[in-house]
């Protein structure tokens, strides 16, 4: 009896050594038997492999756009199991009888199943969209199945989940508490089965906090499921717009860990040390391979939470490689856009991870400035406002000064840009299906795309003939556009104030287009681009915030009150709530901009109802929605005086100095360097400014009450 015990025993300690793999291979591969097609009518954003247990079950084909592009995982975890989906609607009454759905559905609940208890039990408790109650075509197959299913409306709880097989949520926005979560894990843990549907471009929308926050998440990355919102798309294979998938394990498993992809990045640069950029124009199999890494370790970043482990091995993954090849990865050499494109995209690409990667620190941002090979104003504009510049190393002096001007000069609280790109410079993006113009270079923070014609090539009048000509060349039109973009997004729709009285704004000015500040456009324009509106301020604005003023008087006293309405929300969106101030800009067709603080006052209500320039002041009465009901003019002192800043005009390189504004009371200071870094202080009255070499030295303070 001892021996045959013992041979037992030595007999499945072999196949568990042996034959881990096969053994999952065949519990993986139940779950897609019959299966060929997945498809959902709503847009489902990808999983991520939160960690190694999962592995992906149902993927994109190769040309879906964004990568990795997975709908289903599923991860082994002690001794239960667990399935994640990327779209809830997949089992939703509309979509469960749709191409292989069902079939699915079953393998699912039968492979979660493991202990054949054939009891379900579907949360409804935590505000699950699909739920016991809606879930009902669903339902009644897995009880036709021999399934039993019953309802868990309340709190999940060790007690409720005794002799369940499976649990299904179905994308929860509830909270769901930290003892529910432990309740979860030890359930799975001792052999229970869960399946979770979620939704991850939903919940950003419509929820704060991120994809962390995500209750689906919390839960979910416990067992290796994480949900993004990177959409995936297919122009190919698709019906009604969403995606076919047709890809299943086996073939869907290649998607790789952190560690794989920087391998392969490796591996790749090392065999072709000089010709890389022509290898990847000529070579589909090396080029596909070596983007696909790339976007691996994108998506790690612009996904997981910013503590999570994996970051930091991108961080330095690319560090390595960037010091490694320093000639094809730093600054400096311009890649020809038409036969060496998709090097020129990666290299923008690799920098915006890299610096994606970890949180932001001083030291940080000087470590990844150098690292980059960033100098002269790239250098500036990266430690002052963190934002990248995708250009292919390819703007000229002038251009790269006028954005650093125009960087100075907007303030950094109102916009979230870490990039800013000039596609024209690196070529066609390096397959179509990777995504369009700027969506290969996206990350959490925002991106913009903006022209890169030589300054002075594209002269245009940003202003109707009411007033003279107000001439901007198309890089200092274009590029503010642009930014406002970005303030209009992040900044405008993240205050429920300014957002309403945006709409507010464009429903009082309908149709007609003389009714807007920028009148150059067509009836009805603005009505269905909204999202048009403030950027398209933004060409006068930034042109000339004065002669924008004058249009808005004169079509104002002509009985068009709605331009001066526009006006003055702009002027009161870049005062910053200050007291005192707001900024006029100036601009010209060589783009020598400049902007300088204007007084201006408030009424009773906060709102912003005086403007002081070249000593006239500009008096408004506005009603209660904040309309201009009529206007005054009289003389004013200029009010406004530049802030002094004390402290060593002679500097050398590598020198600590320290520099000083007066205190205002009340007030914030921002600070900004070239040439330099600063060492503290940032945010008080008195910094220390380290001077490196490289461009000219200057320091500006903006100070806000
Ligand atoms: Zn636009």
């Amino acid at each position: 009896m001892n021996t045959f015990y013992r041979t037992l025993f030595l007999l499945t300690c072999l196949l568990l050594i042996n034959g881990t793999g096969n053994v999952l291979a065949q519990n993986y591969s139940s779950l897609v038997t019959g299966v060929n097609t997945v498809w959902t009518s709503g847009l489902p954003s990808s999983l991520f492999p939160y960690n190694g247990n999962a592995t992906p079950i149902v993927v994109g084909n190769p040309n879906t756009a964004s990568y990795p592009s997975i709908f289903a995982l599923a991860s082994v975890s002690g001794a239960g199991r667990a399935v994640g989906l990327a779209h809830e609607g997949v089992l939703g009454n509309n979509d469960i009888s749709q191409y292989n759905n069902l079939t699915f559905a079953l393998n699912i609940f039968n492979w979660l199943d493991i202990n054949n208890t054939n009891q379900v039990v579907i949360a409804s408790g935590h505000g699950e969209w699909l739920n016991y109650n809606n879930a009902t075509t669903l339902r009644s197959n897995l009880q036709s199945n021999g399934y039993t299913v019953t309802n868990l409306n309340g709190s999940i709880t060790a007690a409720a989940l005794m002799g369940k097989g499976v649990l299904m949520i179905g994308n929860g926005w509830q909270t769901y508490t930290n003892a529910e979560q432990l309740v979860i894990q030890n359930y799975v843990q001792s052999g229970g089965g869960l399946l979770m549907l979620g939704l991850g471009w939903s919940w950003v929308s419509y929820n704060s906090g991120g994809l962390a926050a995500y209750p689906m998440n919390q839960i979910g990355s416990m067992f290796g499921l994480y949900w993004t919102d990177t959409n995936i798309s297919d122009a190919t294979n698709q019906a009604n717009g969403q995606p076919l998938f047709t890809t299943f394990y086996p073939a869907s498993a290649t998607a790789m860990t952190v560690g794989d992809a920087c391998s392969q990045i490796e591996s790749i640069t090392s065999t072709y040390p000089t010709n890389l950029p022509d290898v990847l124009q000529s070579n589909a199999t090396v080029r596909t391979n070596y983007i696909t890494a790339h976007l691996f370790m994108k998506e790690t970043v612009k996904v997981l939470p910013t503590d999570h482990p994996l970051r930091q091995e991108v961080f330095d993954c690319y560090q390595n490689l960037i010091n490694a090849y320093p000639a094809y990865f730093r600054k400096g050499v311009v890649y020809n856009p038409t036969t060496q494109n998709n090097f020129a995209w990666i290299r923008e690409r690799v920098h915006r991870t890299y610096a994606d990667a970890l949180p932001l620190t001083p030291s940080g941002i000087t470590q990844i400035g150098n690292t980059l090979g960033l100098s002269g104003r790239y250098w500036d504009i990266w430690t002052n406002f963190t934002v990248l510049l995708a250009d292919n190393s390819a703007l000229d002096t002038d251009q790269k000064e006028y954005l650093y001007k125009l960087y100075s000069a907007v303030p950094p609280a109102l916009h979230n840009l870490r990039l800013m790109s000039f596609a024209d410079e690196l070529g066609t993006p390096p397959t179509a299906s990777f995504g369009a113009i700027p969506t290969f270079l996206t990350g959490t923070l925002s991106s913009i795309n903006s022209f890169s014609n030589t300054i002075g090539t594209y002269p245009e009048n940003q202003f109707p003939n009411e007033v003279p000509a107000g001439i901007a060349d198309v890089f200092c039109a274009a590029a503010p556009h642009e930014v406002n973009h970005i303030v209009d997004y992040y900044y405008i729709e993240g205050n429920a104030t300014l957002k309403n009285r945006k709409t507010q704004l464009i429903s009082q000015a309908g149709s007609d287009n003389m009714n807007y500040l920028r009148s150059t456009v067509a009836s009805g324009f603005f009505v269905a681009n909204p999202q048009e509106f403030i950027a398209s301020i933004a060409n006068e604005y930034f042109v000339d915030s004065k002669k924008a003023l004058d249009l808005a008087l004169i079509r104002y006293n002509s009985g068009r009150t709605q331009p001066l309405n526009q006006f003055l929300y702009f002027a009161d969106l870049y005062s910053q709530n200050s007291l005192y101030h707001t900024r006029f800009y100036a601009c010209n067709a060589n783009c020598n901009f400049s902007y300088q603080q204007v007084a201006a006052g408030r009424d009773a209500n906060n709102r912003l109802n005086s403007i002081c320039y070249n000593n006239t002041q500009y008096n408004f009465t506005l009603d209660n929605d904040g309309n201009v009901t009529s206007y005054t003019t009289n003389s004013c002192n200029n009010c406004i005086s530049e802030p002094i800043i004390s402290g060593t005009i002679d500097v050398c390189a590598n020198s600590n100095n320290t520099y000083t504004t007066p205190t205002v009371a009340g007030g914030t200071y921002q600070w900004i360097v070239g040439g330099g870094v600063i060492v503290s202080g940032q945010g008080t009255n008195t910094v220390m400014v380290q001077w490196i070499n490289g461009s000219t030295p200057t320091l500006q303070v903006v100070v806000s009450q």
